[in-house]
């Protein structure tokens, strides 16, 4: 665990998460690997406020071609449904184009986890008829179907270059097409819950329609983890006590089959395999073997999950991953 996370946990005068799990079976992965997360570097064009990986144009770690030959091979091994390929901005890795075509040669579910805005930098311009061609599922994160909101948290004039790629996907025919999958992904922007999935999905796809014809599939509402910039933002505003007070208050022991990490192995640019995205932001990697390279020509085997106290995060109200709520 980085020392951030070692404070914020030796901090908090709430019970620590595996004490709520009062199934032992629940403590661990399931026997199957459902998803293959690849967190393919920490470089983006953006630096949002409350990045919970601490992306941004600084940052120079990224996954080289070695690691993710490891990983794929341990996706062709396992027969890995999904590969679900993340970042920072995924798209500044230079071996991007390469995963996501060898991705697409081993399963039919190839996530790429977009900014947006990245795809209206002239280097990046070709991407969109790139993921149409390889039928990959956008997921594309819009923090607020208003200029206003996303502009502060994302920087001024992202939400109009959002909005212009977007446009370009449903004219290529996502959102459209039933193979070419658009989903989005919204969440707070402060110290608070998102709403009802149902109800602000409702809403996103009123707003976009009639102030800018826009249609897409699903919106996923993320509660923002307690990990990494967002983590300092708590910290430094004072919230940090009150918001972990209000995740362990709102603990719903309902999302705990369907947590993301229960199906899922994420891994980092170097190699280092977690059990899900927000551990990879914590610094906590798997109980067992700690590098992919462990993982190839081995069978896949269930393992007890790494818990910290942001896994709160996950278990608030409706309950919370990277496909959005879980009950
Ligand atoms: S939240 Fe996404 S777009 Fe923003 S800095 Fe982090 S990785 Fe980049
Ligand atoms: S933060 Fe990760 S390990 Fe913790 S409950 Fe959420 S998905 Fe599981």
């Amino acid at each position: 665990m980085n020392r951030a996370m070692e404070n914020l946990n030796a901090l908090l005068t709430i019970p620590a998460f595996k004490s709520m799990i009062k199934d032992e079976e629940l403590r661990c992965t399931s026997g199957s690997l459902e998803v293959m997360q690849i967190n393919v570097g920490k470089r983006c064009n953006l630096a949002c406020k409350h990045c919970h990986v601490e992306a941004g144009p600084s940052r120079t770690e990224v996954m080289g071609k070695e690691v993710m030959e490891a990983v794929l091979q341990v996706c062709r091994e396992q027969q890995v449904p999904t590969i679900d390929i993340t970042g920072g901005a995924p798209e500044m890795n230079p071996h991007f184009e390469w995963l996501v075509e060898e991705a697409c040669s081993i399963c039919s579910h190839v996530i790429v986890r977009t900014n947006l805005v990245i795809l209206t930098e002239r280097k990046y311009r070709h991407l969109p008829q790139f993921y149409a061609e390889h039928q990959v599922e956008v997921v594309c994160s819009l923090p607020y179907y208003r200029a206003k909101e996303m502009d502060r948290v994302r920087g001024d004039g992202t939400f109009d270059k959002a909005i212009s790629v977007i446009q370009e996907l449903n004219e290529l025919g996502y959102g459209k097409k039933p193979e070419l999958v658009l989903n989005m992904v919204y969440n707070p922007a402060g110290a608070y819950f998102p709403p009802a999935q149902s109800a602000m999905e409702r809403e996103y796809k009123e707003k976009l329609r009639e102030d800018y014809g826009i249609v897409f599939n699903q919106l996923f509402t993320i509660t923002n983890n307690p990990t990494g910039r967002f983590a300092g933002f708590l910290m430094r505003s004072g919230n940090l006590q009150s918001y972990m007070e209000k995740l362990y208050g709102a603990f719903n022991s309902a999302t705990l089959p369907g947590l993301m990490c229960r199906y899922q192995m994420s891994v980092g640019y170097d190699g280092t395999v977690y059990d899900c995205d927000f551990n990879q932001a914590a610094g906590l990697p798997v109980l067992s073997e700690k590098k992919i390279f462990d993982f190839v020509g081995k069978k896949y085997n269930k393992r007890e999950i790494c818990f910290g106290k942001h896994c709160y995060g996950c278990t608030a109200g409706q309950g919370s991953s990277c496909g959005g709520a879980t009950e």
